[in-house]
């Protein structure tokens, strides 16, 4: 990975990513912006401090060590997501540093964070893997109600929707079925669960499928490596 990335590149290539998401929400005819969050597993420090000059507000990070190494360095300059698998032994670490975690799927992991939850409580996304890959982290979705119902026993733990990863592809067009699953889920859901959780939140979409995922009605994208990458992967991307 280039260390090479000046804050200039990396609103450039922002800038692209965001007129790939005006183009993907005109042809789905969606109204409402989904929210940019930088991925930062494969960032140097240096290359963290061009993004917060690159006007990035939002990031996330996969490992409890990591997120603490960088806090220390950039703390108050970002918000913070938690987006990789949480054992739940780093649980107590992760909560208290975050505004949301992804990458719930467990009713155990559920219950750890309800007891490191502070006063007011903690938000988190239900992680689903839709595409049934044994590779993936994630409940299935025959599951995800079990963990709903364990949320909303804790009294602590809100969610506030879903997310998911699509497996890789080379044509972002073979994942699309996953982010409409997923968005059927949340749209099945959503109406019995209000009065606990507003299940607002779709997760979904990383560098080389976020407008197949915007299209399909993600409210935050995850984008890693096409802000950094110089082989021309942060493209224009039309979409079929
Ligand atoms: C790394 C990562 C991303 C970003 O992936 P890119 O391919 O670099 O865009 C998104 N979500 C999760 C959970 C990740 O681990």
């Amino acid at each position: 990975m280039s260390v090479r990335a000046s804050a200039a590149g990396i609103r450039e290539r922002l800038k692209l990513v965001q007129e790939n998401i005006s183009r993907a929400l005109e042809r789905s005819g969606r109204r409402d912006r989904p929210r940019v969050l930088v991925a930062t597993k494969y960032y140097e420090p240096e290359q963290i401090s061009a993004l917060r000059e690159a006007g990035v507000r939002l990031v996330g990070e996969n490992r409890a060590q990591d997120l603490i190494r960088k806090q220390e360095l950039f703390g108050d300059a970002f918000e913070w997501h938690f987006i990789g698998h949480l054992q739940r032994r780093k649980a107590k670490l992760v909560v208290p540093r975050v505004s949301l975690i992804h990458s719930v799927d467990s009713v155990r992991l559920v219950e750890e964070l309800a007891r490191r939850a502070p006063e007011g409580g903690t938000d988190v996304l239900v992680q689903v893997n839709v595409s049934g890959e044994e590779s993936k982290y994630g409940v299935s979705p025959g599951e995800v109600e079990r963990l709903l119902e364990a949320a909303a026993a804790s009294g602590k733990v809100r969610v506030r929707g879903f997310m998911t990863l699509a497996p890789l592809v080379e044509d972002p067009e073979d994942v699309r079925y996953v982010f409409a699953q997923l968005r059927e889920i949340r749209d099945r859901l959503r109406g019995s669960w209000r009065p606990h959780f507003d299940l607002s939140e779709l997760s979904m979409g990383m560098s080389n499928d976020y407008p197949v995922a915007v299209e399909e009605g993600a409210t935050l994208v995850r984008v890693g490596r096409t802000l950094i990458e110089e082989d021309g992967s942060a493209r224009r991307q039309d979409g079929s």
